[in-house]
Formats: C-alpha cells, sequence, structure tokens
C-alpha cells in the first residue's frame, strides 16, 4: 500500500516553462569562463552540468566557486518560469483526495525555494505538502535520489511504499535511484526531451490517474 507520494513540480503539478536549451548554454558559458572545458558538459542537462563540475572540482572552495556563479542563472530562469507556470489541471483536486485518505505528501523539486514557494502559495498548494525540497536543500540535484531519499527518511517511509509522480527522465532516475516506484505524466517535460528508452513504472497521462496506481480498485 502507498503512504507516501512525493511530487515533482514543473511539468508535473504546473506546466512546463523551463528555457531548457538557453539555460543550459547561460550554465555552460558561466563554466567555460571558469575555465572549464566545453566538450566536459556534452550530452549534460541543467542539473548534470552542474554535477560534472563539482566532480572536476580540486578544493571546497571551488565548489563553493561553482556554485556562486551557477546559483544565479538557475534562480533566473526558475523567475523566467514562474512568471508563466499555470497549474495543471486536476492538481489541487488530487492532493486534496490523497491528503484526505492519509497520504503523505512530499514536494521534491530542482526548483530553487524562492520561485517554488512563488508557486505553491500563487495557486493554493503549499498547505497540502507536510515536506518541501528544494534545489537548495540537497547538494544533488535529481537526477540523484538524494533528495527523495531525504523525504523518505523525515516521514520514515520505505520506498516500495512510496510513489514518485514527475514528468522527466530526470525524474525517473532519481526515483530509481531511490528504489522508488515512478508514474511519469505525458505533457510535461517528456515534450522537449525524451526518456531514450528508459522505461517508468506507471505511465498516466492525467493527474487523477495517480488514484488507479494508488488503488486500481477504488477511486
Ligand atoms: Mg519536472
Amino acid at each position: 500500500m502507498i503512504s507516501t507520494v512525493l511530487f515533482d513540480l514543473e511539468g508535473t503539478l504546473v506546466d512546463f516553462q523551463w528555457k531548457l536549451d538557453e539555460a543550459e548554454e547561460a550554465l555552460r558559458q558561466a563554466l567555460v569562463l571558469f575555465g572549464f572545458e566545453q566538450g566536459l558538459f556534452t550530452g549534460a542537462n541543467y542539473a548534470e552540468i552542474r554535477l560534472r563540475a563539482l566532480a572536476r572540482a580540486a578544493s571546497p572552495q571551488v565548489r563553493e566557486d561553482i556554485d556562486r556563479r551557477l546559483t544565479p542563472i538557475y534562480d533566473q530562469y526558475d523567475q523566467d518560469a514562474l512568471s508563466r507556470w499555470s497549474l495543471r489541471g486536476g492538481a489541487f483536486e488530487l492532493l486534496q483526495k490523497l491528503a484526505a485518505r492519509g497520504v503523505r505528501l512530499a514536494l521534491v523539486s530542482n526548483i530553487g525555494r524562492r520561485a517554488g514557494w512563488a508557486v505553491l502559495d500563487k495557486f493554493a498548494l503549499r498547505g497540502w505538502f507536510q515536506l518541501v525540497i528544494a534545489r537548495e536543500d540537497v547538494t544533488q540535484m535529481k537526477p540523484s535520489g538524494e533528495g527523495i531519499r531525504k523525504a523518505l527518511t523525515h516521514f520514515g517511509a520505505k520506498p516500495e511504499e512510496s510513489l514518485m509522480v514527475g514528468d522527466s527522465l530526470t525524474d525517473l532516475r532519481a526515483a530509481h535511484d531511490a528504489g522508488v516506484p515512478i508514474a511519469l505524466i505525458s505533457g510535461g517535460e517528456t515534450i522537449y526531451r525524451d526518456l531514450g528508452g528508459e522505461l517508468p513504472d506507471y505511465r498516466i497521462s492525467s493527474l487523477s490517474e495517480v488514484l488507479d496506481v494508488l488503488s486500481p480498485e477504488k477511486r
């Protein structure tokens, strides 16, 4: 029985508005100016670009310098997306129904706290979540499973009694890294980036289908 549901934010509860290509170019250029070779970031998405740079950092000081350069870029693109995000249909109703069943709810997002809290407030979603894990709350963003593991620890929840709901390959890899099954919703980031052949545990096309995943017999 699923007792804990972890939600991604962008592309899952709100529509996907991050300017992926432009933001990734800005992140790469900041790191090239810092002395990294462009080729290091081939095939890396916005989260992996940072991780690859950090993995090459020779000292804590260099890691701090990297984050000092990259954080304003992440924040800038979060704020840009915040101006356009709209709520996905059925989001409020789903959270309401899950909460009424006593399911514990957390948000595990790569979005920063400022934009994340702002969008939760804008759509009156904040009160449904017992825990919000944003970019600043982890050392490694998704596709690392760190944020998901942190949420499970917070609730004392077992991976197999939890479900991640997300919209991207990043979510899929993070969920599987943490041993948690994932329901992948269409119409989010996969419009722009496909799954490259990796398979989610469940595929859904609307948020109400999360209820089918939790308990197929009762809606
Ligand atoms: Mg997403």
